[in-house]
């Protein structure tokens, strides 16, 4: 297949911030001298706004977040009234605040595929994984396991970007440049089906011979130096990845036989993304440990939190009188006002069903994305709930990519922003994660954007 270009579009070259004083995050193209940052201004329901005043169906909900979309009013409220309360207190040292206490028993009360105990609060999803290596390496310390202190994660997983949640990630651009992964960290095999199945191997013995991989790297490093196991029940950022069948029950099994914890990063599956109230309840996984952010205030407020099982909890509480306290958190770990809307997001969850409601519109949706899947540009469009990524190549071949220099990905972007759609790019993948509110009718629009820009693409 031929790509047809234009004129280069702001996404195409990266938003540049040439003539501002921002280092973005994420964002290539700081030297360029024709490039500015396209400004959103204003959001409602599932359109944002720029600032020029065009209308942009917001197909990935933020970035994976703002699942009750741009203008709840309930939440302007829960934030305005804790704002006029008590707009912050901390939580260290036995002090603490009732909005806080009130999110860790209500979020607490949201997880039922395993018993979770405790709830610690973090500003992001990022703190949130720094925080699990942390508990974990405490945990094992208080167990008398010096050495049990590796962590493996799954090759195009996104566990975060700060130091730690870096390093599980298994994206080479988040370690190049960066000496990482830190060494602690291992990486086993990516679950995608489509791209690395051997010829003629069905998905339970894919899922078969990663398990025996994950075994492998386990008996070779020495089963007592491993501590825990990542990942995402769907992988998002890596290209919307759903486990092939068994996978999940496969992993779990050989974890389990090597005392090894597992900690599901739910920070965009959870809360109801896949049809579920998290992805574990889809997959059967019973995590030892949870991440949860993004929707968990629909990103009104900065607030992420780990869910621990009463196992994991009570030897470090047991312990901490020998190890000392778990000295660990952040300022505005269970920020009042963050936590006072995230208690209103879940209410407004609960209210609402919105579990129900996902499962209403997400065959609209996938069905509606997965009719292109026959273009010639197309190799494979995935997905379950309200996620979906697609991946462009020639011949519908995982073997054979476009040349990066064609930017196929960031054309086919670039077109859903001129015809007035946001979605997420990532070299010949793009992925959208609509907010849950959604209705029918706008996901017929997201379909027809799809295949406006797809048209332009071909
Ligand atoms: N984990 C997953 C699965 C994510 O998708 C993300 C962000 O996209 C993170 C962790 C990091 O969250 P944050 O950007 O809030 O630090």
């Amino acid at each position: 297949s031929s790509v047809q270009k234009e004129e280069p579009t702001t996404v195409e070259k990266g938003l540049g911030f040439k003539g501002h004083d921002m280092l973005a995050p994420f964002t290539p193209g700081w030297q360029s001298t024709d490039l500015h940052p396209l400004i959103i201004e204003k959001s409602e329901g599932s359109y944002a706004y720029d600032s020029n005043g065009k209308k942009y169906l917001d197909a990935l909900a933020g970035l994976w977040c703002t699942a009750l979309g741009g203008n709840e009013p309930r939440l302007v409220a829960a934030a305005t009234k804790q704002l006029n309360t008590l707009p912050f207190y901390h939580s260290f040292w036995n002090r603490t605040t009732r909005p806080s206490l009130d999110l860790a028993k209500e979020l607490l009360e949201t997880f039922t595929a395993t018993k979770m105990a405790k709830a610690f609060f973090t500003n992001s999803g990022s703190e949130a994984n720094d925080t699990q290596v942390k508990l974990v390496w405490y945990y094992n310390n208080a167990l008398g396991r010096p050495d049990k202190k590796k962590f493996i994660a799954r090759h195009k997983s996104y566990h975060g970007s700060t130091l730690i949640a870096a390093s599980l990630s298994g994206l080479p651009a988040l370690h190049q440049k960066f000496d990482l992964p830190a060494p602690f960290v291992l990486h086993t095999d990516c679950p995608h089906y489509w791209r690395h199945h051997l010829p003629g191997e069905t998905e339970e013995e894919f899922s078969t011979r990663l398990a025996n991989n994950l075994e492998n790297l386990i008996l070779k490093e020495g089963p007592e130096t491993i501590a825990a196991f990542i990942a995402e029940p769907v992988m998002g950022a890596g290209g919307v990845i759903t486990p092939p069948a068994t996978y999940f029950e496969k992993v779990q099994a050989v974890v389990k036989k090597y005392d090894i914890l597992f900690i599901a990063d739910e920070v965009i599956c959870a809360f109801g993304r896949l049809g579920y109230m998290y992805g574990c309840d889809k997959y059967n996984i019973k995590p030892d440990l949870v991440s949860v952010a993004k929707a968990l205030s629909s990103a009104y407020m900065p607030i992420g939190a780990v869910l621990v099982s009463p196992e994991v909890s009570d030897v470090i509480h047991s312990q901490s009188s020998k190890l000392g306290s778990f000295s660990h958190g952040f300022t505005y770990s269970g920020h009042p006002v963050a936590c006072a809307v995230a208690i209103e997001t879940l209410k407004i969850y609960k209210e609402r069903n919105i579990v129900e409601q996902v499962r209403s519109i997400a065959p609209r949706f996938q069905d509606g994305v997965k009719a292109f899947s026959d273009s010639p540009i197309i190799g494979e469009i995935r997905g379950t709930g309200l996620i979906l990524g697609t991946e462009f190549t020639d011949n519908k071949s995982p073997n054979d990519p476009f040349p990066a220099e064609w930017g196929v990905g960031a054309y086919f972007g670039a077109q859903c922003e001129k015809h007035g759609m946001l979605i997420r790019v990532a070299g010949d993948n793009i992925m959208m994660s609509p907010p849950f509110i959604m209705t029918p009718s706008e996901v017929d629009e997201l379909i027809s954007l799809y295949g406006k820009a797809l048209k332009d693409t071909e």
